[in-house]
């Protein structure tokens, strides 16, 4: 029996990612449904393509289009209840979580409920609801396997060792754009040179989340939630080859290490198939062209959202929640000139620094956190 796929946010960088790489599984896995925001013409010809039986899209506006687009015999889902519902109607094994922002929390949620394997891209639903997800998968059993490059380098270098002989686990960060600019010069930065990622070709909203190292920030929460690690075993370190996904360094002083070229194929194909590994379509590494990889420390004076991060995943309770939906409220705001880049950590830290903290927030707390920061991040600019 093939394994039966779900893909949400099939549209985007790590979607069309995923459909390449399903495309080479598919003695093993079948695509069954597919779901996107808006762009109806791509997800149309997406399920044409893969086959898939059930499609949802977001946009309540272009699902009379593509319905006529795909005929009688796939079923459309329409509106912002469609993702979750695709996880429930399409009868799946494994659901690609690649939604970007806490828009992807629910369905998420509802296919780790249901036991499913969720191969987890969408890194927000765990900062967001690491304290819901985490005891929600083990109720049901699901497995959660990360699609983010550093988690799946994590995960291959964990099994080298028993979890009690982990000492610590570094993230490796590219360093993104803004890695050797002065900090009067980040100021200035424009949303083309936020943009600019150096080594890794992804959405936009975590290529901004990398050129202010939120992204970082984002990931030692994901760690935390993931490998069951205290904040103090997480180190960020910046490596700007983006070669070394990431190390663990066990108690003997060993460090073991996942290399690979920065493709994302790579990680979601390991995410589907472990504890397996299939050849990939992605390039092999080749070290002896390498020759030299850099290791530095970040610089917390030019990117503040690593100590936030740090901060907000020693904290826990609500402030994953603040902190993701005030980053995302703020990367809006910028993408549509109304901040400057360094505003986005400055405004970011400010709200999470006034929020109302909660120890043991249920999903309700956390929705209506995520809900308040948005708004105070629109309060911030005003006053
Ligand atoms: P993207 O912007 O390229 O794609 C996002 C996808 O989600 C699109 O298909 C979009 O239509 C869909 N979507 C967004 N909001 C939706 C909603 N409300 N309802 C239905 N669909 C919705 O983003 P991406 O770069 O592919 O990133 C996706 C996730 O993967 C993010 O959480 C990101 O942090 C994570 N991630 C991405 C990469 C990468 O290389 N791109 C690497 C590691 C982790
Ligand atoms: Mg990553």
């Amino acid at each position: 029996m093939r394994k039966r796929v779900v893909i949400l946010g099939s549209t985007g960088s790590i979607g069309q990612n995923a459909l390449q790489v399903l495309s080479g599984l598919e003695d093993t896995h079948e695509i069954v449904g597919l779901a996107a925001q808006s762009k109806w013409q791509a997800l149309a010809a997406q399920a044409g393509a893969c086959g898939a039986m059930c499609v949802a899209i977001g946009d309540p506006t272009s699902g009379d289009e593509l319905r006529r687009a795909l005929g009688s015999s796939v079923r459309v889902l329409v509106g912002p209840d469609g993702l979750t519902e695709l996880v429930d109607v399409s009868d799946c094994d494994v659901v690609v979580a690649a939604i970007v922002g806490t828009a992807g929390l629910a369905a998420t949620l509802r296919a780790v409920e249901l036991g499913r394997h969720v191969a987890l891209a969408n890194k927000e639903a765990l900062v967001v609801a690491g304290s819901i997800l985490m005891p929600a998968a083990q109720r049901s059993g699901a497995r959660i396997t990360p699609i983010d490059s550093e988690h799946s380098a994590v995960l291959q270098a964990i099994q080298a060792g028993r979890p009690s002989e982990v000492l610590r686990v570094y993230l490796t960060a590219s360093g993104g754009p803004f890695r050797t600019w002065e900090r009067g010069r980040m100021d200035g930065a424009s949303l083309e040179d936020a943009l600019n990622h150096p080594t890794w070709n992804m959405g936009p909203k975590i290529t901004i989340d990398s050129a202010t190292m939120m992204n970082k920030a984002l990931e030692i929460i994901e760690a935390r939630w993931l490998f069951g690690l205290r904040p103090d075993q997480i180190d960020v370190i910046v490596h700007p080859e983006s070669i070394v996904h990431s190390l663990v360094e066990f108690c003997d002083g060993s460090i073991v290490a996942q290399l690979g070229t920065p493709d994302m194929r790579t990680p979601i194909q390991y995410a589907l198939t472990f504890p397996e590994r299939r050849p990939c379509p992605s390039r092999p590494l080749d070290l002896f062209a390498l020759r030299k990889l850099h290791f530095e420390p970040p610089d917390p004076a030019r990117f503040p959202a690593l100590d936030l991060g740090h901060d907000v995943a020693r904290r826990g309770g609500t402030a994953g929640a603040v902190m993701n939906a005030a980053n995302e409220a703020a990367v809006e705001l910028f993408r549509s000139g109304g901040l400057r880049f360094t505003e986005i950590v400055e405004l970011t830290r400010q709200v999470v620094d006034r929020h109302e903290f909660v120890a043991r927030p249920d999903l309700g707390e956390l929705l209506a956190a995520d809900r308040w920061a948005r708004d105070e991040v629109s309060r911030c600019l005003t006053c």
